[in-house]
């Protein structure tokens, strides 16, 4: 029987895990709310093999909740014994709560993205780049809100496919003219070990300009240099920080009830990214 004097424990499971700002990010909003007495977040290394079986007991443990992150979002949504519509349609959770009756998954990495955008973006044309699993998340969300998308991805045949099952067009670097889009967002892992977007990408920087804004899922020590030189060049933009703060926020209110700071949360991530 768990000790009722015990904190509510909730944590990041992912592989590797180390480099998260989710703890940071999570435990600065607790302080903020004057819950870090009765609560605590924390991250777990787990390996896929690992995955499973530990989340099962992750209840008994004390656990109220888990963001889970690379390489088990499918796996989180497979594992659960009920899941949210959205993490059904996009075939991925980053979020799970434990509760008696069992382990129920959602995924707030759409929400996340669409209170990040600054702006209504109905009727708008999207570039995503990317067809991972993050790019599903995108794709779905922006489709939701009645955005036109269209999906390229280095290896255009997991493009053609994302399409099929989510909707919006694919897209190939020939025929593609940066001037036709609104919204760009990169939701590859380019950047993240510090690769040029313009040698993986398939546009240029003078590209863009001030009609664009530009999305950059990844984040590392920002701003990413796609971001760097949309902003240069007048474009609007949205970091990956943005986005996951945005998604935690959500994440914790499911957890919790209650609406955290998104500048507490927001200082908190890139306080660790400086401390870096
Ligand atoms: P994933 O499932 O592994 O997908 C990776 C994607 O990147 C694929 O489309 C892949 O293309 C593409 N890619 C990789 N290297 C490339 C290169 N050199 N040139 C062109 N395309 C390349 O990963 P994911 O889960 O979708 O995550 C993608 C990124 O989003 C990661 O950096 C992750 O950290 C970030 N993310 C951020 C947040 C946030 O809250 N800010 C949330 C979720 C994810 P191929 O299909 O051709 O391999």
């Amino acid at each position: 029987m768990s000790d009722k004097r015990e904190k509510k424990r909730l944590a990041v499971i992912g592989h590797p895990v180390a480099h998260s700002r989710s703890p940071a990010v999570h435990n600065a909003a607790l302080a903020e709310l004057g819950l870090a007495g009765e609560w605590s977040y924390e991250a777990i290394d787990l390996a896929p093999v690992e995955f499973a079986p530990r989340v099962r007991a992750m209840e008994r443990e004390g656990f109220v909740g888990a963001n889970v992150t690379i390489p088990h979002k499918e796996a989180a949504l497979r594992l659960a014994d009920t899941a949210s519509p959205v993490a059904q349609a996009i075939g991925a959770a980053n979020t799970l709560s434990f509760e008696a009756g069992g382990i129920q998954a959602d995924n707030t990495d759409a929400g996340g993205l669409i209170d990040a955008l600054p702006g209504a973006v109905r009727g708008r044309r999207a570039l995503v780049l990317g067809a991972g699993g993050a790019a599903r998340a995108v794709v779905w969300a922006l489709l939701r809100e009645g955005v036109e998308v269209y999906v390229w991805n280095r290896t255009p045949l997991r493009a053609r496919h994302l399409c099929d099952e989510l909707g919006g067009k694919p897209v190939k670097a020939g025929v593609l003219d940066l001037r036709i889009y609104e919204l760009i967002v990169n939701s590859t892992s380019v950047g993240l070990r510090g690769e040029d977007p313009f040698a993986e990408l398939p546009f240029v920087a003078s590209d863009l300009d001030e009609k664009h804004t530009v999305v950059d899922l990844v984040y590392g020590a920002p701003p990413s240099q796609l971001l760097s030189v949309a902003a240069f060049a007048g474009a609007r933009t949205v970091d990956g920080i943005d986005i996951l703060v945005r998604q935690g926020a959500l994440s914790f209110e499911i957890w919790t009830g209650r609406k955290p700071s998104l500048g507490v949360m927001d200082h908190a991530a890139r306080a660790q990214g400086l401390s870096r």
